[in-house]
């Protein structure tokens, strides 16, 4: 009988190992990229999972023969001699002397959009029509690589400050965050939600875990297509217990910060080079009080009609503020008004007015909401009543409340729209592997 016993080494040599395989023969897998056929040689580029390995075809080196399957796209086994390549630079790079090449499988027809240039330069919805394929360009790849990097330093982090790793239902009888951008959704014959946050329910897990974070999908009927906006996200959350301030939330999310922008320069070089990342530095975050940024804007601003909330462009021109004043590419705004701010906030003892809450603004860009929630079963009940809301309805939800809740507090970051402006896109869909809004669900 056959025996499973894990993982097989098949033998590949991968780029990394190349300088230590120099004039020597190896074997590597990957994808045709590119093929530049000179009258006597050829440059095949061969597409790895992270890199682009550079292999050269000459008659000089094998008896192997250029043919009709050798196509861009196909997926091949190459051997060949690895030599160390000039580089105008000076920089380390090595390359391969193809001696075989065996084609595994072979592409049916040719990318609709092109796809092996430095870049994909078709517009942005084409690009999105033909995500299965564009993604496959190295810069399309680098940007959810960057992504990746994001996540892993937020899971990472908070690991590390003892956080237990959570995923809610995203099926519920009630949208957490309130408001009209609910999805209802037939639930044999009942109608439930899916979920706009995990709000409810991490801080249920706060007397179970004290600390609690999820990174998953959330759910938002935008009605409008903007620029910012998606239907479905990932909202990297968390939530912790026994609070002494909401600036610690605050802190939590500065150390968050401070690890993934580090996790980016070190181990995601590869990407942040070859799409030029400007990591923002940091050291502190700045912070200013709601009515304070408020009147910021309306000095500096025309035409502030909304005086509870930010429009775009005043966010823009706080990130201007906060690099000019602070040099910081971040700011902390505190103290939204109370009736902004989600039934669960609480509101700030010495001004029930404004809310123990902030926004992190990057860039200009609101990233992140956060705050302390309230803690007390009567205070979330009057609040729920005062808002207009049935507390009967929030039974199960307020079983925290009712049977004892540290203080506690949390947020919730977008993560496609920190992807977004640290890459400095203009639009979040460039930042989505496949996004859905208002007029698109496919791919
Ligand atoms: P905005 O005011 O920008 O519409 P919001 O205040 O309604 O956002 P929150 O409920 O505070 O959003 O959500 C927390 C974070 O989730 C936001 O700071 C943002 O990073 C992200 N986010 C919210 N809505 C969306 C969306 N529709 N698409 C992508 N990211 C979003
Ligand atoms: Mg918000």
């Amino acid at each position: 009988m056959e025996e499973i016993t894990g993982v097989i080494d098949y033998g590949y040599t991968p780029y990394s190992e190349f300088k230590n395989n120099v004039e020597k023969v190896v074997k590597i897998k990957g994808v045709i990229h590119n093929i530049r056929e000179m009258s006597d040689f050829a440059f095949i580029l061969i597409r790895t999972a992270r890199e682009l390995i550079q292999c050269v075809y000459s008659p000089e080196f094998s008896e192997f023969r250029l043919n009709e399957n050798i196509v861009e796209q196909a997926s091949a086994k190459i051997t060949g001699k690895v030599v160390k390549s000039e580089t105008r630079d000076g920089s380390e790079r090595y390359e391969l002397q193809i001696h075989d090449i065996e084609i595994i499988s072979s592409p049916a027809a040719i990318p609709p959009v092109v796809i092996s240039k430095k870049q994909v330069t078709c517009d942005l919805s084409v690009n999105l029509d033909n995500r299965p394929v564009t993604l496959r360009n190295p810069k399309e790849r680098a940007i959810f690589k960057i992504q990746e990097g994001i996540q892993r330093g937020f899971r990472e982090y908070l690991q590390s400050q003892n956080f237990t790793e959570i995923h809610s239902p995203k099926i519920n009888f009630a949208g957490a965050e309130g408001g009209t951008n609910v999805f209802k959704l037939d639930y044999f014959g009942k109608t439930v939600y899916l979920a706009q946050s995990p709000q409810l329910y991490k801080q249920a897990l706060v007397p179970v875990f004290e600390r609690v974070f999820e990174i998953a999908p959330v759910f938002r009927a935008e009605h409008h297509d903007t620029s910012r906006h998606l239907n479905e996200y990932i909202s990297m959350d968390f939530e912790m217990g026994f609070i002494e301030s909401f600036t610690d939330i605050m802190n939590m999310e500065t150390g968050a910060l401070k690890y993934i922008m580090n996790l980016l320069k070190t181990e995601y070089t590869p990407e942040v080079e070859l799409l030029k990342v400007d990591i923002p530095e940091i050291t502190s975050i700045p912070c200013i009080r709601f009515k304070d940024a408020k009147e910021l804007c309306v000095k500096k601003l025309k035409n502030i009609t909304d005086m509870k909330d930010f429009e775009p462009e005043e966010e823009a021109f706080l990130g201007k503020w906060a690099k000019q004043q602070f040099n910081s590419d971040f700011l902390f705004v505190t103290h939204y008004l109370s009736k902004k701010r989600p039934f669960y906030t609480m509101d700030d003892p010495e001004d029930p007015e404004v809310t123990l809450s902030f926004d992190l603004l990057f860039r200009g860009l609101e990233i992140t909401s956060g705050g302390q929630r309230i803690h007390d079963y009567n205070e979330q009940v009057a609040k729920m009543k005062k808002m207009g809301m049935n507390p009967d309805e929030f039974e199960t939800y307020l079983m925290l409340h009712k049977y004892g809740a540290p203080p506690h507090g949390g947020l919730g970051l977008g993560l496609e729209r920190l992807t977004m402006h640290l890459l400095g896109f203009k639009n979040v869909r460039n930042a989505t592997m496949f996004p859905r809004d208002i007029n698109r669900v496919s791919p």
